[in-house]
């Protein structure tokens, strides 16, 4: 069709545009474009994965030494006493390969590929003839599946099928993959046909398995993943000492109303819920998807995308009790980040990728450190001065896997649709019908709104494309081959295009990208009266080290800040510059670049003068920004 275009009024004004053509059916048959086929080619993202590739997965080995080890031993190449470990720990050895198998896909690597193949030929070695695998229960003498109950027997299992998909994706060969079929078949026949009673006290199989089940297509893969997502709640003989809210095991999924528990266990699940819902069209499982999303995203989600504000159990506190102290653990977000993904899959909605979008350029890209060698296990809003603590449990890999992950994050598509959800420089080459098409970008983004989408399908081709419109935007303009042309409004947050596309088509999207004050929900105790600053995908902080020694700061009423591109700091940022109410200059920088310049205190949220927030309008919202009006010079 030939219409599309014009700018749009979005977020606090008022959509004002017919709409023009159909989404109704857009979610139906929603599947990722795997990351294989993306190659990221731009100033943000590039920059970090060469520091990923060149230092934090070298940097890691040393941490996972003894897990290649032990898996040396169960396969007999090496002969070692081995005493008592933390039974989770192969996990972190699965979490640094599947990292390495991302960072592989975007660029060869015959070195690391070969260090690959050599590990997990001893990880097939390790492997049992029933299937288990787990080299660290095998070489101690332990009881398979006796870390089951609150524990991580399934945790383990389910990060070796993650990365073997990721290797499978990455390489094509069946190595790695094989592994961890005959371990999900393992697994399959033990809780199903001999029906073992339990269920994993740190989720992670369930979300794994449907991994695994979309690129096999094998139905029982995704049976287990169900199985294990209904044992929670059900009656049953538990041997943990820990109260069952812990693990979302005390009602089942279908009945439980809110979120409780460990944050990271608790998001690993709702992933796996989400996933199952989605690919087995199940309705009341989708609700309660959705139910725990709305609990986690409108009434427990810090302004950074962290979760789990509680660090008596790592886990959610009461609704909007978010202290700026809090818990905040890097694993947590990253599995909102997992469930923000799949719940993108199962509706199709660009508010999950809003959330997708706030942790990774934010409480992610803050865990690791800009040189990719220590990293964050907590990410408070405010800290003192505190080193990153490079503590080598489970968050260095998971962060590092995730952050190497983007390229699976950026497109989307149907039989014959496509989406692009992240505005990431780069293209994508896919079959979308029976054409070969390049979509590629080019843009600065998160430092700029501007996006250039160019389409050369291999000959013209009709297909509804649906450009996402972030949820921190208040306007956009889109134009097609430079025609300022008439604007559906946006629908679920996409913009939507459906045309005939030739060679050489391109769509230019503006997003203004004014320096917003954000207000947090009233009930949000710990943010009354206070603003944290935003522009763009990118949530802001201050450090002491830029602004005099001191963080005690009050934004006058009509506080404006202006963006400062900076390319000699922090790696290039776009700084804010603003007045405090004493006349003092403030600087802020993004929070995912804080505490990369030595000991410094940092804060988020500050104190805003005649800060008088309405109680009213907040439905479905944690955080909204100030009228830009207030904000002069914008
Ligand atoms: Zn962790």
């Amino acid at each position: 069709m030939g219409t599309h275009c014009l700018s749009v009024c979005l977020g606090l004004g008022v959509a004002t545009v017919a709409l023009i053509g159909c989404r109704c059916d857009a979610a139906d048959g929603l599947r990722p474009v795997p990351f294989p086929t993306v190659k990221v080619d731009d100033g943000f993202w590039v920059a970090r994965h060469m520091v990923y590739r060149a230092q934090t997965i070298p940097h890691s080995w040393q941490y996972v030494q003894r897990e290649i080890e032990d898996n040396e031993i169960a396969a007999g190449w090496l002969k070692a006493e081995r005493g008592q470990d933390t039974p989770w720990n192969q996990a972190n050895l699965h979490k640094v390969l599947e990292t390495c198998a991302y960072a592989i896909a975007q660029q060869p690597d015959p070195e690391l590929d070969a260090k690959l193949d050599y590990i997990i030929s001893a990880i097939a070695g390790a492997q049992q003839p029933d299937g288990y695998v787990n080299a660290l229960i095998t070489v101690r003498d332990m009881t398979p599946w006796a870390n089951l109950d609150g524990q991580h027997d399934g945790y383990v299992a389910g990060h070796l099928i993650e990365a073997a998909v990721a290797h499978h994706l990455a390489t094509g060969e069946p190595s790695f993959i094989e592994v961890a079929c005959r371990l999900a078949d393992h697994i399959h026949d033990r809780f199903i046909p001999q029906g073992h009673e339990g269920v994993g006290g740190h989720a992670e199989l369930e979300l794994a398995l449907v991994r695994l089940y979309r690129v096999t297509g094998e139905a029982r893969y995704l049976e287990l993943a169900r199985e294990w997502i209904e044992r929670r709640g059900r009656p049953w003989a538990y041997s943990s000492d820990t109260p069952r809210a812990y693990f979302m095991d005390h009602l089942p999924i279908r009945e439980a109303p809110e979120l409780t528990g460990h944050a990271v266990r608790t998001m690993f699940y709702l992933t796996g819920v989400a996933g199952v819902a989605s690919e087995m069209g199940d309705d009341s499982l989708a609700e309660a998807a959705r139910r725990l999303w709305r609990s986690t995203t409108e009434r427990k989600m810090y302004v950074t995308g962290s979760v789990g504000s509680q660090p008596e159990n790592e886990g959610f506190g009461p609704d909007y009790e978010l202290p700026n102290d809090g818990y905040c653990e890097s694993c947590a977000a990253c599995g909102l980040a997992y469930f923000a993904h799949e719940m993108f899959l199962l509706d199709g909605r660009s508010g999950s990728i809003d959330v997708l979008e706030r942790v990774l350029y934010n409480a992610a890209l803050h865990g690791i450190s800009l040189d990719g060698t220590t990293t964050y296990y907590r990410n408070p809003l405010t800290d003192a001065e505190h080193p990153r603590d490079n503590c080598w449990v489970c968050c260095p890999p998971c962060l590092s896997r995730t952050l190497l992950r983007v390229p699976d994050y950026i497109y989307a598509r149907t039989d014959r649709q496509l989406y692009v959800n992240l505005y990431v420089g780069g293209a994508v080459t896919l079959s979308l019908g029976d054409r070969m098409l390049t979509v590629s970008q080019t843009t600065d983004y998160p430092w700029s709104g501007h996006v250039r989408i160019a389409v050369d399908p291999d000959s013209p081709v009709r297909f509804p494309l649906h450009l996402r419109v972030p949820g921190w935007a208040r306007s956009a303009t889109v134009a097609v081959n430079g025609k300022p042309l008439k604007c559906p409004t946006p629908i679920d947050g996409y913009v939507f295009l459906d045309r005939k596309w030739r060679a050489g088509d391109t769509v230019d999207l503006e997003f203004p990208m004014p320096v917003e004050r954000l207000t947090a929900h009233p009930s949000v105790e710990a943010d009354r009266g206070l603003v944290a600053l935003q522009r763009g995908p990118l949530v802001y902080g201050f450090e002491a080290l830029d602004n005099e020694g001191s963080l005690d700061i009050t934004l006058p009423e009509d506080a404006a800040f202006q963006p400062e591109p900076r390319p000699d700091l922090l790696g290039g940022v776009t700084a804010l510059a603003g007045t405090a109410s004493d006349g003092r200059r403030l600087v802020a920088v993004p929070f995912y670049s804080l505490a990369n310049r030595g000991l410094s205190s940092q804060i988020v949220w500050v104190r805003q003068a005649g800060l008088a927030v309405d109680n009213a309008g907040w439905e479905g919202r944690l955080y909204r920004p100030l009228p830009l009006a207030a904000a002069r010079g914008e």
